[in-house]
């Protein structure tokens, strides 16, 4: 609401900068002079900074039951009545975050109005292959970590352990090392006390060091503080698929000249054992990430990193704002009791959010100032959903189903196609991002691979009239969608997380005073609709791993419909993941669950069937095979 009474009173200009101070924002609120100084907050009432805590102070006193005026009026009140049409749309942001229909990423929820003010969760940083460039990362890691984000680094530019170093003739210790000093920057730089930073590490499967990169992290301790993923090209893929000698070629980063030759099958053999035992490294297929990257070309590069959780490929210096619309909240009950998707609603939350993820960009306070310039020039932003499980169990849709892979990707298609035309309403109104026309945009291309993968008939939108409007107005972001795994997020919304299945419908937790059940909120209604709700079923739940399967007193249409993670086939897992991924800009965070059992060829299978299906990444997660998560798994998450 902020941003957009900042944008619509000129204070920010069309491409997005900040250029008047702080001194002219005041001098042009004087000159509103309705102001009622009932809230005195000294001379600098006007910086920014005080008006974000003001919000924030207003948004603790109300949690406390102590204040007794409403937003709305206290903005009036304010403003005075030139900017009471503002007032509207912050009432607007402000219901809509409280009543958990969308909420905007942790950092910004615990740094907005806060001293840093850093609100972006994802980013991405170069490593270039020289001491200097290498602590300038580190540094610059450092302040992202302070800041509350995650940092994505490719380490493929370094050169491989015992290589030469001319200037001191000595020999050179290998990204995996420098990944180490990452790590333990991550270690001492806790973010405000509030959670550790979070690492995506990639070597690119060429690169010497690979299988060293591979089983590094096989062993408890190590690198605790990084996901840690290898990056697949095209060329990779053809030794894989298409040569019978699998011969591929490792090289120097330094002169691209050949190292040794391995063989592509035992690497892909070599990355799938270790991810069977300890569910790393993932996979990133840079093939299919750069496939519509209509970025590319004001780049003159392509996308080569993504940030801790893979959703998100960015450029160096790139940083992404995230928010998520919790879709089970547009279940509407209808006069029946049943439950119906509010297609309308989802339209306009989708158009809302995309607005206040847009603001965001220019209310950020960036950890340097390379990342504020990167990140104006593309205002790549990433809205995405959660609760998606909860409203498939609340449809009584099976998530592993025809219709629920339909419904899914309707879903995934409607939030890319809204999004991308508020984007270009926005670009209308307050310009398109500044590199837009060096874009393949212009040329009337989309960074949307269900639209040039999937049949015509099988879209639920009309695509060819919004690239049209592209090509006239250009686009205010350069990518809109992604979905996140929303691990904080959805604990506060109470949703199932992301597009995730839920991991267990019963568990129990064991606390000081006894213990007690956490059952699935949708779960519990159905259980005491059908007047099974007992502390001896949650029990039975909860010792059956979390799932109603085979349990004979819950019905059958029960077992379908309440499926979870482990009840789903990885197959299955890859389906929804792909259906998604077939609409979303970015990408999808999502883990391929698999039991036990599983051989080291079914995770073989699964990345073949991946890229089969176009995913951007992968990663698998054998039931018991992984010591410790670096994210969600710990208190500090
Ligand atoms: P949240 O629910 O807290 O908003 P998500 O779980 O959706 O966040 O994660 C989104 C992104 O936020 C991740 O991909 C990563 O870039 C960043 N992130 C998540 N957890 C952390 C963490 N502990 N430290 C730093 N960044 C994190």
């Amino acid at each position: 609401g902020i941003g957009d009474m900042l944008y619509d009173s000129q204070i920010f200009d069309k491409s997005g900068n900040n250029k008047q101070d702080i001194d002219e924002a005041k001098s042009y609120l004087e000159k509103l002079d309705a102001f009622d100084y009932k809230f005195k907050v000294g001379d600098y009432f006007f910086n920014k900074w005080h008006f974000r805590s003001l919000i924030t102070h207003y948004v603790t006193l109300a949690n406390k039951g102590q204040m007794k005026i409403s937003f709305k009026d206290l903005l009036t009140l304010l403003a005075g009545k030139k900017l009471e049409s503002y007032a509207d749309k912050i009432t607007e942001y402000f219901t809509m975050m409280t009543g958990q229909d969308f909420l905007p990423n942790s950092p910004t929820m615990m740094n907005a109005g806060g001293r840093l003010g850093q609100l972006s969760a994802c980013f991405v940083l170069g490593m270039e292959d020289g001491m200097e460039e290498i602590m300038k990362s580190t540094s610059d890691a450092a302040l992202i970590f302070k800041s509350g984000g995650g940092v994505g680094i490719n380490y493929s530019n370094l050169r491989e352990e015992g290589d030469i170093v001319a200037s001191t003739s000595g020999v050179a210790s290998g990204p995996v090392s420098f990944m180490n000093i990452i790590n333990t920057v991550t270690e001492v730089v806790k973010q405000g006390g509030k959670r550790r930073g979070a690492n995506m590490g990639i070597i690119e499967a060429w690169h010497p060091d690979v299988e060293k990169f591979i089983t590094n992290k096989t062993e408890a301790g190590v690198l605790e503080n990084f996901n840690v993923s290898v990056g697949i090209w095209e060329d990779f893929w053809h030794a894989l698929v298409n040569t019978t000698d699998g011969n591929y070629v490792l090289r120097s980063p330094r002169d691209r000249k050949p190292v040794k030759e391995i063989n592509a099958h035992q690497l892909i053999d070599l990355i799938a054992l270790s991810a069977w035992k300890s569910a790393e490294p993932g996979l990133i297929f840079f093939d299919q990430i750069n496939k519509y990257n209509v970025f590319a070309k004001a780049r003159q590069a392509p996308l080569r990193a993504t940030n801790p959780c893979g959703e998100q490929s960015l450029y160096p210096y790139e940083s992404c704002n995230l928010g998520s619309i919790n879709l089970v909240n547009l279940a509407k009950r209808q006069a029946d009791g049943s439950y119906e998707f509010d297609w309308q609603g989802y339209e306009e939350i989708i158009r809302k959010t995309t607005r206040f993820l847009d603001n965001i960009i220019d209310v950020n306070n960036y950890p340097v100032p390379e990342i504020s310039t990167a990140s104006k020039e593309s205002r790549r932003i990433g809205l995405g959903v959660m609760g998606v499980a909860d409203l498939l169990y609340r449809l009584k849709i099976p998530y592993n189903s025809q219709e629920g892979y339909e419904l899914q990707s309707k879903l995934s298609e409607a939030l890319t196609y809204y999004s991308m035309e508020e984007s270009v309403a926005l670009a209308r109104s307050r310009g398109e991002f500044p590199l837009c026309a060096k874009t393949e945009y212009p040329e009337g291309k989309i960074p949307i691979s269900g639209y040039y993968e999937k049949s015509k008939e099988s879209h639920s939108y009309e695509w060819e009239p919004l690239i049209e409007e592209i090509k006239k107005h250009g686009i205010r972001n350069v990518l809109t969608t992604t979905v996140a795994p929303t691990g904080t997020l959805s604990m506060i919304a109470d949703c199932s997380n992301g597009m995730e299945p839920a991991f267990a419908l019963v568990f129990e937790k064991r606390v000081t005073v006894g213990r007690f059940f956490y059952t699935n909120k949708i779960l519990e209604e159905a259980l005491k609709e059908e007047g099974l709700y007992t502390d001896e079923i949650l029990e039975k739940i909860a010792d059956n791993y979390g799932s109603l399967k085979g349990l004979d007193e819950i019905p059958q249409w029960m077992q379908d419909v309440f499926v979870t993670a482990m009840d789903i086939h990885w197959a299955d897992h890859l389906m929804a993941q792909g259906v998604w991924q077939d609409w979303i800009g970015n990408a999808i965070a999502k883990t391929i669950n698999m039991p036990y059992d599983v051989t080291v060829e079914d995770v073989k299978s699964a990345y073949l069937l991946a890229h089969e299906i176009g995913l951007k990444g992968m990663t698998v997660y054998r039931d018991g095979s992984r010591h410790k998560q670096v994210l969600h798994m710990t208190s500090e998450n």
